[in-house]
């Protein structure tokens, strides 16, 4: 599987995930210039983008969203509330209303929704399985609830909010009213609450973390950088930042079995774990 975010930040959201021809978007939060730039930059063919998912209705998840999906016709996988609390100009018959927990086939991709806490209409995550390997977009997340607990357990690759430092975000010029509402339990999760989430929940077939949805004033990349590498070992870290995309990152199955079979005891329960997974998220 291949993936990347185009764009993570409080100021626009975008993340591609691959598998052979077929790709999605996590959100299409940034203008088209900006969409169809990166993805020339990182070889993309707008033509492989099979389907969107869409968050929640923030514009920093839709801001690019209808322009593009009308231009290549590309169906927009989208909750009853999102729809209706955005001013999309999506034409019928390129909307798909989805339940926040419902589970969706895009070719040899299954997507998986997430209902989260946070302050929209109908809001959800994404995680994106090619049955063996996991891949979990949580960002906007008002808290860590039981939901993004069992995502983070079963990733592979986690993509993470670490929205804010919480000394900058009590100490900065947000009106009191704006800082209430970021850490209300709806809003979104602090450097140190993504830490913990990550520390009491990764599992060991987690590769790579890649935090993103940083604030862009209550946060600094070196903080996060700070907060997380001491506790990363051989997972790989990566860092989203405001201005461009990431790098095109690939997983596939064979790295992950080889790593696994380091563990020679292990291995034949781990696959079991594996085959027999049963992602259980609640709605
Ligand atoms: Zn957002
Ligand atoms: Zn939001």
């Amino acid at each position: 599987m291949r993936y990347c975010a185009l764009a993570s930040g409080s100021n626009g959201n975008c993340y591609y995930v691959a598998k052979d021809d077929t790709a999605i978007l996590v959100d299409a939060g940034i203008n088209n210039k900006h969409i169809h730039l990166r993805m020339s930059s990182l070889g993309i063919m707008p033509s492989h983008i099979k389907a969107l998912f869409i968050t929640h209705e923030h514009s920093d998840h839709i801001q690019g969203l209808s322009v593009f999906a009308k231009r290549y016709q590309i169906p927009v996988y989208i909750t009853a509330g999102t729809l209706a609390g955005s001013r999309l100009n999506l034409p019928d018959h390129l909307v798909r209303i989805i339940l926040p927990q419902e589970v969706v086939q895009i070719g040899p991709l299954t997507i998986y929704g997430i209902p989260k806490y946070h302050d929209a209409k109908e809001p959800c995550s994404f995680m994106i399985s090619d049955g063996k390997l996991n891949i979990a977009v949580l960002t906007d997340l008002g808290r860590v609830c039981d939901n993004v607990k069992t995502a983070i357990k079963h990733a592979d690759v986690l993509f993470l909010e670490s929205n804010y430092d919480e000394e900058m975000l009590d100490k900065g010029r947000y009106s009191y009213y704006l800082k209430n509402r970021i850490r209300s339990g709806w809003g979104h999760i602090s450097n140190a609450a993504s830490l913990q989430a990550f520390l009491e929940n990764r599992s060991s077939r987690l590769k790579h973390l890649i935090l993103g949805h940083l604030s862009g004033e209550n946060n600094r990349i070196e903080l996060v950088q700070e907060t997380f590498e001491p506790h990363c070992g051989d997972i790989r870290l990566s860092i989203a930042n405001r201005y461009e995309h990431t790098a095109m990152f690939e997983i596939s199955t064979a790295e992950v079995h080889v790593e696994r079979l380091v563990i020679v005891e292990e291995t034949e329960e781990m696959q079991r774990i594996v085959t027999s997974e049963r992602i259980e998220i609640r709605g």
